[in-house]
């Protein structure tokens, strides 16, 4: 089993040794998942946040400068059809945290299942919530949850969240203890972070049992404290995701559009690197206009860019794995 040190060094590789990673990697994709790059449509369902992220543009202190919006419960159904018609069938509802999310959520899941006939995965990232909003939430039909810890360095949370660590881990408990499938990772490049502590994420994410895991290479948004610090780096940030291929093969694992923001063909490097989940856009172009996640021109992966760029990579798009008729049992 890899540990801390091992996945360190793999962070470090370049040229030939990283080009042998990425093909260790893809062939641990190709033993679970076959050519299979599951699709989720998402959808961003409002831009207010109670927490103050130095890194994100969506921070509170922005709250007053940033054009607000929240959607209601009938717009996450409407969005749903949408997604359900480019036979998609993991719908993803996306927002700052928030209270007010736990009910719009909420009433709309049961509505979607039974527009989908529960052939559906409802995925949210919603943020930290009490253990009793995510049990309502589980109650109404949601399977999947991704709540990153974004690094696993206690002090650099509290510095560049102004929350603690622990608070966060909490909730990733919380909701593994409600069954459910739930995803974390990190973000690469933060100010003073270490590459042993980039593996520590990678290690305390296979520790904690989760069943996703994600990273991003930092992308300095204007209006935030960092919005001069540099990029986070692609390599280390694909090494990233090839590690956490070779640490459970299972995961879903998926290639973000950080990374075409970071560097041209970013996005398709990741599935060369292992990754095996899209993530397209369907939130409304003047709402994500709005989300301002990576800054005003960040890159949104659309329907057809996402299946031509599959195509390319002979991947085939790909269903839920956790729910519905093409669930792959074994990953429990
Ligand atoms: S990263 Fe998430 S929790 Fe932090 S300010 Fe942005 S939306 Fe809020």
């Amino acid at each position: 089993m890899l540990n801390e040190r091992d996945v360190e060094e793999l962070l470090t590789l370049r040229g030939h040794e990283q080009e042998e990673l990425f093909e260790r990697a893809r062939q641990e994709r190709e033993k679970v998942f076959g050519t299979r790059v599951v699709l989720r449509g998402v959808t961003e369902i409002g831009n207010s946040c109670r927490v103050n992220c130095e890194f994100c543009p969506m921070r509170r202190d922005n709250t007053r400068e940033n054009e607000t919006f929240l959607a209601d419960t009938e717009a996450l159904v409407e969005t749903a059809k949408t997604i359900s018609e480019h036979g998609i069938n993991v719908v993803f509802f996306q927002a700052g945290e928030i209270p007010q999310t736990t009910k719009i959520v909420g009433e709309a899941i049961p509505r979607i299942r039974e527009l989908y006939d529960d052939d559906v995965e409802i995925l949210l990232n919603l943020g930290n919530k009490k253990r009793s909003e995510y049990e309502y939430l589980r109650e109404q039909g949601a399977t999947s949850y991704i709540l990153k810890h974004e690094t696993s360095d206690p002090d650099l949370n509290l510095r560049m969240r102004h929350e603690t660590l622990e608070s966060r881990l909490a909730c990733m408990s919380d909701l593994l203890e409600l069954g459910f499938k739930t995803g974390s990772g990190g973000i690469v490049g933060l100010p003073g972070q270490t590459l042993r502590s980039i593996a520590r994420d990678i290690v305390l994410a296979r520790d904690m049992g989760i069943h996703m895991c994600s990273f991003a290479p930092f992308v300095p948004a204007p209006n935030t404290p960092l919005s001069d610090w540099p990029s986070g780096d692609v390599d280390t940030t694909l090494n990233a995701l090839a590690a956490s291929r070779l640490v459970n093969p299972h995961w879903l694992i998926p290639s973000v559009s950080a990374l075409a923001k970071n560097r041209e063909g970013g996005q398709k490097s990741g599935y060369l690197a292992g990754a095996n989940v899209m993530t397209v856009n369907f939130t409304s172009q003047r709402n994500s206009d709005r989300y301002l996640i990576y800054g005003k021109d960040r890159f949104v992966v659309r329907p057809n860019y996402g299946s031509g760029l599959l195509a390319e990579l002979g991947l085939t798009p790909g269903r839920s794995v956790f729910a519905g008729k093409d669930a792959l049992i074994a990953l429990g």
